[in-house]
């Protein structure tokens, strides 16, 4: 007979975590299907595991790291009870209550575990370039988040790769830190919106070298340089940067509820008030329905959230 749980949880970073704090303390004991390591930019724990100092998220004056932020996540989550587990939800079936989860590597055979709440905090993934270097070099110069590690390149060279809104923005943003911010784009225009190419043109700080992809990603222990190759061209030159924000979009983890929960056009699962998804009794926080904030704290206060609604949900039916 396959476990039934009150509520699951999907997914280990601030928001799954935190929707496990205040789930287990409110004594649902509730099970965290962790994820799986499978490659460098896909951990359990989300994308803070990728980050090196977290300075931003309230309560840590100094900083912390950002693996460590989200192991001290975790503890606090299993000294209330919350179990983790070191697994993927490779299937779901939320046709009908309780909900089905499957664990197995292709999603067959018995399921893992059923619950009468579902809360789906899988995240979002950044896009990646897929450069040499890149891997070696994520946190340690190269970021996908201008919010977070901007601080660190103030007086620096460095360069966002990308075309659209969100390169623009970081590039923008990083201006108020970096003392040159080079935009390089594969195009010779840009996807971003008129008022955003406005703003980025009219900076002085920022420079454009279009047509042009990033080959490589330099360095031993920290960003020394990009190297960059004219699309027409073909001409390869060394960009001697220290900082390189990837800004070419985000990918939700979404694939396991394709089908099932309703998505909005830029893929992300749709909320309805609150974090109630369009399944009754599945609820959603995080990354994986947020495509504007996209903060640690953010998702930790969505989390927050979707316990809330869980726990007010389960007394509506009667536990
Ligand atoms: P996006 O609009 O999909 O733009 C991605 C950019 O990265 C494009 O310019 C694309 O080039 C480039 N790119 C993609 N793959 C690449 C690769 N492998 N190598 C090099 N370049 C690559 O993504 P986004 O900028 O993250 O924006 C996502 C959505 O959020 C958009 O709807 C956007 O308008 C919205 N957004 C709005 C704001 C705002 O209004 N302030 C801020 C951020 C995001 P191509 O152009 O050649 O395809």
């Amino acid at each position: 007979m396959t476990e039934l749980r009150d509520v699951v949880i999907v997914g280990s970073g601030p928001a799954g975590l935190t929707a496990a704090i205040y789930t287990a303390r409110a004594n649902l004991s509730p099970l965290v299907l962790e994820g799986e390591p499978s490659s460098t930019s896909d951990q359990p724990g989300g994308q803070l595991m990728l980050t090196t100092e977290v300075e931003n998220f309230p309560g840590f004056v100094d900083g912390i790291q950002g693996p460590e932020l989200m192991q001290r996540f975790r503890d606090q989550a299993s000294r209330f009870g919350a179990e983790l587990q070191t697994v993927k939800a490779t299937r779901v079936d939320l046709s009908s209550r309780p909900f089905t989860v499957w664990t197995s590597p292709d999603g067959s055979g018995e399921p893992a575990v059923t619950t009468r709440a579902l809360i789906v905090a899988t995240g979002a993934q950044s896009l990646m370039l897929g450069v040499p270097g890149e891997d070696l070099l994520l946190g340690h110069g190269v970021s996908t988040c201008a919010t977070c590690d901007g601080f660190f390149f103030r007086g620096q060279e460095i360069a966002v790769i990308g075309g659209g809104d969100s390169a623009l923005e970081e590039a923008l943003f990083l201006t108020r830190f970096a003392s040159k911010v080079t935009l390089v784009h594969r195009r010779k225009e840009l996807r971003a919106s008129k008022i955003m190419q406005d703003r980025a043109f009219a900076n002085e700080r920022i420079s454009f070298r279009w047509s042009s992809v990033v080959t490589a990603i330099q360095g031993e222990t920290s960003v020394t340089g990009i190297a960059v190759r004219d699309v027409d061209s073909g001409a390869e030159e060394i960009l001697p940067v220290s900082g390189v924000f990837v800004a070419i979009g985000h990918r939700p983890n979404t694939d396991v509820f394709s089908g099932q929960l309703e998505m909005g056009d830029t893929g992300y699962v749709r909320t309805f008030g609150g974090s109630r998804s369009s399944v009754d009794g599945v609820f959603v926080c995080g990354d994986v329905q947020d495509d504007v904030y996209q903060q640690a704290i953010t998702a930790a206060g969505s989390g927050c959230m979707a316990a809330m609604d869980a726990e007010r949900w389960l007394e509506v039916q009667g536990r």
